[in-house]
């Protein structure tokens, strides 16, 4: 018997326009410029929509609306910006198969997915900062902690509608308004989500979209009155920004790459540590800054897992995003694909062994098989870069100190994972990994109450939680 649910109906991610201008002063308007940029469907290479390059006329058009907004959107009590951010969040939820189905369209990540992880935590997330903006004053802040003001919004395409969440919600919240640009391959949640600040009646202004690619977003972080920028993408972007905003007055946070090391002791139950090493690399198809990328494995027992763990592979389903028993669904472009490509053919050009499960890909669209390489050694690029694919380079250890020095011989600093009956161990390793997050037995999970974000080139600044507040206050 199989379970073969029927798959989702694309109709059910609602009207999609032919084409698509920027929401400003809570209207959709069009753009000042003729450019116009599409985004496809990469599961079929269909062309789902247009939308328009935003120019520095339309940015500055959004920062003044934003900026005109925020006197009277900072100015009301926390309780009533708190109603606002609720009914967003209940939309949320009422629309959340409509804007699951869209996002896997767009994105090309399972339904399974967008329908039972992204599209809870983003309500999630409104819920939690919607109870914050009424208790700023007195929960821990002293007397009268103050908004930014307006705050300019740079997200990427893995997580389109979880990342706009993760940088409207507190921002709202703390009396700020703003101005988000999604990433160029994947507006569309965005575009829908202004249509449900409208419906939340939320005051006009107080959220604007742009969108656009890499130049829009530049234009967006240059803006000479944008009080603040936030920033989620690759350390190459998040360093021209840095340096774009060095001597100036804008505060700044960075949510960059990462090369997490999942690391499993040979007390762990292996059957637990598969499925979480095969969550921690194939959710999101690896597009994940935080993705277990690198399988540190004790010595003794990495015939055992790697076994397990290649049965296990053999099992995951490869295709439609839209079919409820997707494992892994289609690599968000075509830019992307080349990119894991190139890399995958570097690790095998410096000496490491590459498996795949057998399995059949889609004729049309981006796929890219689950890869697991062994051999790989430290310096090996496919150990130290991040690849931001279904790929996962092994390594082994000995001692939970060379351990510690293996996972933390990267640039990055985002994530790590740990696998042992050992709560002792749990604790060692945790205080000596250089990780913003540490999950032990478990990985990729996510809660609005806990601060997220990096050591080293993964960024600073945090979000989420009480943390998130920060990033948007002067206190
Ligand atoms: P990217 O940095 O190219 O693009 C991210 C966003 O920045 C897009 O909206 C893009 O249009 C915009 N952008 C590009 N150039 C810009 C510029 N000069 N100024 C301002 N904005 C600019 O990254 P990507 O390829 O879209 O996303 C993948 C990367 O994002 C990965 O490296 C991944 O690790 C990282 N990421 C990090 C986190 C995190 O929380 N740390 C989360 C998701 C993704």
């Amino acid at each position: 018997f199989e379970y073969a649910p029927a798959p989702e109906s694309p109709a059910a991610a609602g009207d999609i326009a032919s084409s698509y201008g920027h929401f400003i002063g809570g209207e959709f308007v069009d753009s000042s410029g003729s450019e116009a940029l599409k985004t496809v469907n990469p599961a079929t290479e269909q062309v789902l929509a247009e939308f328009a390059q935003g120019t520095d006329e339309d940015v500055d058009r959004a920062v003044t609306a934003a900026r005109k907004a925020f006197a009277d959107w900072s100015a009301l009590p926390g309780s009533e910006r708190a109603k606002y951010l609720f009914r967003i969040a209940r939309i949320v939820q009422e629309r959340s198969r409509e804007l699951a189905v869209l996002e896997s369209i767009d994105n090309g990540k399972p339904i399974r997915e967008t329908r039972d992880v992204d599209l809870p935590l983003v309500a999630a997330h409104f819920f939690y900062y919607a109870g914050w903006a009424d208790k700023l004053d007195y929960a821990g802040y002293g007397a009268n902690p103050k908004p930014l003001g307006v705050a300019g919004q740079v997200i990427p395409w893995n997580f389109p509608l979880l990342m706009l969440a993760w940088k409207i919600a507190p921002a709202l919240a703390t009396g700020n308004t703003v101005v988000l640009k999604p990433a160029e391959t994947t507006p569309l949640t965005a575009l829908r989500f202004a249509e449900i600040c409208r419906q939340a009646g939320l005051p006009k202004g107080v959220v604007n979209i742009v969108t656009g690619d890499g130049r829009t977003g530049a234009a967006l972080t240059a803006h000479p009155d944008v009080n603040k920028v936030a920033f989620t993408g690759s350390t190459p972007v998040g360093r021209a920004i840095a340096k774009q905003l060095a001597g100036t007055r804008k505060k700044l946070s960075l949510e960059l790459g990462g090369k997490a090391a999942n690391i499993v002791f040979d007390d762990a139950p292996i059957d637990q540590a598969v499925e979480g090493i095969v969550n921690g690399i194939f959710f999101n198809q690896g597009h994940v800054c935080c993705a277990g990328s690198r399988l540190l494995v004790q010595e003794s027992i990495q015939d055992e897992l790697l076994d397990a763990l290649k049965r296990r592979m053999g099992t995951l389903r490869v295709g439609d995003p839209l079919d409820k028993n997707t494992d892994i669904g289609a690599i968000n472009s075509a830019e992307q694909l080349a990119r894991i490509t190139a890399l995958t053919a570097a690790g095998e050009a410096e000496g490491a062994e590459r498996w795949s499960p057998a399995c059949e890909l889609p004729g049309n669209g981006f796929w890219f098989r689950p890869t697991l390489f062994t051999g790989v050694s430290q310096a090996h690029r496919i150990a130290q870069e991040e690849i931001f694919g279904p790929v996962l380079s092994v390594l082994t250890f000995r001692t939970p100190a060379e351990a510690v020095e293996k996972a933390n011989n990267t640039p990055y600093g985002l994530s790590a994972g740990i696998w042992t009956e050992k709560g002792s161990r749990i604790l060692w390793m945790a205080n000596r990994l250089k990780a913003g997050v540490v999950w032990a037995n478990t990985f990729n999970k996510f809660d609005p109450t806990s601060p997220f974000g990096g050591y080293k080139e993964s960024g600073y600044g945090r979000e989420g939680g009480r943390h998130g507040l920060e990033a948007y206050l002067d206190v």
